[in-house]
């Protein structure tokens, strides 16, 4: 079995600040890390490697030369092969013409018969990229998945997709891409071998050319949507806390809740 999974590297968002005048994500300074729905997402296709040490897991990621340091995490955590989409051209992709490259990725590494994303990632945060790359490379998809059994030896899938109130359980014939929640795993720490062997590695970079794509039809040239402004939004005002008897404080927040007129 061959598996791809998506991985972005996205800034620690417990430190991201946005510049008040520019409206942007303020980078500098800032550690990348792999995005965590993506971890959960590698970890359930080394689970399925380590079921059937033939399988391969192979990571990809549009991004600038700098994912090199995140794809080396992947590899030190178990994955066979990584490759970076990286190039001028694709830079100031909104979600569709990031997830027209990242399909033009999958497409050139040849037979996959499972392709994992993350639900979503921490700083776009859009939950689109993964079901967008399914559209594009013509495959069903189930999304927020929290367990995956392969089947039929190895030609569909049960999976079980969370709800709010529930789950689902689905199943569905291979290939397809599946986006992992954070239930689905626990992802495992890198080892000391696996750091030393990611290191002998080679991430294989494409540009636009390898991907066979035409520069109109990626990164800001391809992207329809456009951030019209991003603000921080003003602290919230210092909560009350309530004291006396439970009657008494409950007497207290119905007053005032009529007085905001929410109930
Ligand atoms: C007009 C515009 C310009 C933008 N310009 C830039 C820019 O210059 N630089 C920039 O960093 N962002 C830019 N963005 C944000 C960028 O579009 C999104 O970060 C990106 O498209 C992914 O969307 P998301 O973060 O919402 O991912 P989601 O849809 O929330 O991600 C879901 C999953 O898809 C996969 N995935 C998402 N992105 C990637 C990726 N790059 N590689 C591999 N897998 C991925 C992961 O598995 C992830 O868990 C721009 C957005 C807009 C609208």
């Amino acid at each position: 079995m061959r598996i791809a999974v998506c991985v972005k590297q996205v800034p620690d968002t417990n430190e991201v600040r946005i510049d008040p005048v520019k409206g942007t994500l303020i980078r500098e300074g800032v550690p990348s890390i792999l995005n965590p729905d993506d971890a959960n997402a590698l970890e359930a296709a080394l689970q399925l490697k380590d079921k059937d040490k033939k399988t391969e897991v192979i990571v990809i990621t549009m991004g600038p030369p700098q994912a090199e340091d995140m794809l080396r995490e992947c590899l030190a955590m178990g994955a066979d092969e990584a490759y970076l989409l990286s190039d001028r051209a694709f830079g100031g992709a909104d979600t569709c013409a990031t997830s027209t490259t990242i399909a033009a990725g999958i497409k050139k590494l040849g037979k996959i018969d499972l392709v994992l994303a993350g639900r979503q990632a921490i700083d776009g945060d859009t939950a689109q990229v993964g079901p967008q790359v399914a559209f594009r490379l013509g495959l069903p998809v189930v999304t927020y998945v929290e367990d995956i059994k392969i089947k039929d030896k190895g030609k569909k899938a049960e999976v079980k997709r969370m709800l709010e109130d529930g789950y689902e359980v689905i199943e569905i014939q291979l290939p397809c891409l599946l986006t992992a929640v954070k239930e689905l795993n626990e992802p495992r720490y890198m080892t000391i071998a696996g750091i030393m062997n990611a290191y002998k590695k080679d991430i294989t970079v494409w540009d636009h050319k390898a991907v066979k794509l035409d520069p109109a039809d990626c990164g800001l040239n391809a992207s329809p949507t456009q951030v019209f402004r991003s603000f921080t939004p003003p602290p919230k005002g210092k909560g009350e806390m309530l004291s006396g008897t439970a009657q008494k404080m409950a007497a207290t927040l119905v007053d005032r809740l009529k007085e905001k007129h929410a109930i």
